[in-house]
C-alpha cells in the first residue's frame, strides 16, 4: 500500500513538472502568434477600408438622389427652365457667399446642407465646393437658362457630379485649372491636376473619392457611379465635336 501510493505521488511529481513547464510561451511561440496577428491585419484592414469606403459611396449616391429629385422639382416650378450654377446676387443663403450657386437655389427643395457634402471629400472648403453643376447644362449667368424641352436624352446626360467646385464643364475636367476640376483626374495622368495649388484640393484631384471613379447625377434624375475614365473619354469625345454625354443637346451614342 505505502508502496503504491509512493508510485502514485512520484507519478504527480511528473505531471506536476510537465504543467510548470507549458506555462508560459517560448519566444518562437510568441513570434508565431504575432506574425498571425500581422498578417490577419494585413489581409483585413484593406477590406474595412474598401468596406468603409463602399459607405461612403453610397451615402454620396444618395445625396446625388436627393439632389436630383430637388432639381426636377425646381425645373416643374419654373417653366421647365433649369437653374442657373451661377449668378452674381447679394449673399447667399446657405453657402454664404458674395454670389449664389445652384445650391442654393435648389436648396428650398431639398432643405438639407449636408446633402450637398461628399463624405469622401477631402477639400477644407467643403459646403458649395464638393459637387459640381454641369455648366453645359445648368448655365452660368449671362446665358438663358437652359429648357427642358431642348434635352436630347436625359437618361445619359451629365447633370451634376463629384467635383472640385460647384460648377464643372468639359473644358475644365483636363488640364483642371487651380479651382476647377474632376476628382481623380490625376489617376489618369497627374498632369491634369498641377494647376491645383492648395495641398487639400490637390490631394482631391490626384487620388480621387470613391475608388477610381465619382458619383453622377442624370438630367433625368437617376444616380450612378462612374469611373474618372469614362468621363475623360466623353470629355475628348466633346473637345473633338463628337456627341458626348456631357452634352445636353447632341443625340448621345453610349
Ligand atoms: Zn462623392
Amino acid at each position: 500500500m505505502e508502496r503504491i501510493i509512493r508510485e502514485q505521488a512520484k507519478c504527480m511529481g511528473k505531471e506536476g513538472l510537465q504543467n510548470n513547464r507549458t506555462k508560459g510561451f517560448t519566444l518562437i511561440e510568441l513570434l508565431v502568434v504575432i506574425a498571425i496577428i500581422a498578417i490577419l491585419a494585413a489581409i483585413l484592414f484593406p477590406v474595412f477600408a474598401r468596406a468603409r469606403e463602399n459607405a461612403r459611396r453610397a451615402s454620396c449616391s444618395s445625396n446625388f438622389k436627393q439632389i436630383g429629385i430637388g432639381v426636377m422639382m425646381y425645373v416643374q416650378d419654373h417653366d421647365e427652365l433649369y437653374p442657373a450654377a451661377w449668378q452674381p446676387y447679394g449673399t447667399s443663403p446657405v453657402t454664404q457667399q458674395s454670389e449664389w450657386y445652384w445650391i442654393d437655389i435648389i436648396y428650398p427643395y431639398v432643405k438639407s446642407k449636408q446633402v450637398f457634402i461628399c463624405p469622401s471629400s477631402d477639400s477644407s472648403q467643403l459646403l458649395g465646393r464638393n459637387y459640381g453643376a454641369n455648366s453645359l447644362m445648368l448655365q452660368l449667368y449671362g446665358n438663358p437658362p437652359f429648357n427642358l424641352a431642348a434635352l436630347s436624352a436625359a437618361s445619359s446626360t451629365y447633370m451634376a457630379m463629384d467635383s472640385g467646385t460647384y460648377h464643372i464643364n468639359p473644358d475644365k475636367v483636363s488640364p483642371a485649372r487651380t479651382w476647377e476640376w474632376l476628382p481623380g483626374n490625376g489617376l489618369l495622368d497627374a498632369s491634369h491636376c498641377t494647376a491645383v495649388t492648395n495641398p487639400d484640393y490637390n490631394k482631391d484631384c490626384m487620388t480621387g473619392r470613391h475608388f477610381d471613379g465619382v458619383t453622377v447625377a442624370f438630367a433625368d434624375g437617376h444616380v450612378k457611379w462612374l469611373k474618372v475614365s469614362k468621363i475623360h473619354e466623353q470629355t475628348l469625345r466633346y473637345k473633338a465635336g463628337q456627341t458626348s454625354d456631357w452634352s445636353p443637346t447632341n443625340p448621345h451614342t453610349s
